[in-house]
């Protein structure tokens, strides 16, 4: 199944997103949010008049209670920045303030010299957890996947001993276009990012340092994950600084394309 969240007579609702003739098109409006916890398989929609999704002005497909982030969860990247390659996972929140859609504006703040992009898929959760048991498979607890720009303050991340200011402005977090059960990770999953449409970052899920059933079984070993919650998974190598006029395009393997636009504030 793939939704998204977009504006429909005057209100927020989640669409379903179905492919008609090879374009992605919204066929059906969810009477009840998918990402509420429930079983997803039999929740009620209704047609609507079919909207290609290229024409839709999207929202943010995610609802969550907290954003859980991975830093260096690629080796290049984590190379690339100048660190060691680690030895369990590194968390981090970026707060729910600061998401955004595709298609809207990142502003970049006047006290940062340097903001990068950073592509990456992003987990949403289907199902509370909190302790997992040795052998419990993650993939039912996952209700789909996006690609998010875990967009950063560098020089404000490198600046602080928490990355709470670096990571949290409002807008560095976008999110979209859609959500997705229909990608395996497990099987490899290409994630690339083009600035003004130069391709800059070309990674696959295949060479994450901790896979996802790692990261979700250490997240919850601290905190209960909720329905809807998000998790970053990192960034693969070539990360880099983009001003005011430049376009991030994310783009994951059968996903769909997260863009916006820099603005300076
Ligand atoms: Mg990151």
């Amino acid at each position: 199944m793939k939704y998204c969240r977009f504006q429909h007579n005057g209100r927020g609702e989640y669409g379903l997103v179905e492919s008609v003739a090879g374009k992605d098109e919204i066929t059906r409006v969810f009477l009840k949010p998918p990402d509420a916890g429930g079983d997803v398989e039999d929740l009620p929609t209704k047609a609507i008049a079919r909207l290609p999704l290229a024409d839709a002005k999207l929202l943010v497909p995610v609802r969550p209670s907290k954003i859980v982030c991975v830093g260096r969860n690629y080796r290049a990247h984590a190379a690339e920045l100048g660190n060691e390659v680690p030895t369990e996972p590194l968390l981090f929140f970026k707060p729910p303030s600061s998401l955004l859609a595709s298609g809207e504006d990142i502003r970049r703040p006047q006290i940062s010299q340097r903001t990068d992009f950073e592509g990456e898929l992003a987990v949403v959760m289907g199902r509370r957890c909190y302790k997992l048991a040795g052998d419990e498979d993650v993939r039912p607890l996952i209700l789909g996947y996006t690609v998010l720009n875990d967009f950063t303050a560098r020089d404000l991340q490198k600046k602080d001993s928490q990355w709470t200011r670096g990571k949290g402005f409002d807008t560095f977090c976008p999110v979209g276009p859609v959500v997705t059960g229909e990608i395996d990770p497990w099987a490899g999953v290409g994630v690339e990012t083009r600035v003004n449409g130069d391709l800059r970052q070309h990674g696959n899920t295949l060479d994450f340092i901790f896979p996802l059933e790692v990261v979700i079984r250490y997240i919850c070993d601290v905190m209960t994950l909720e329905p809807g919650d998000v998790i970053a998974t990192g960034t693969p190598e070539g990360v880099g600084p983009v001003v005011a006029g430049d376009t991030i395009e994310i783009t994951v393997e059968a996903v769909g394309t997260l863009r916006n636009r820099v603005v300076d504030e």
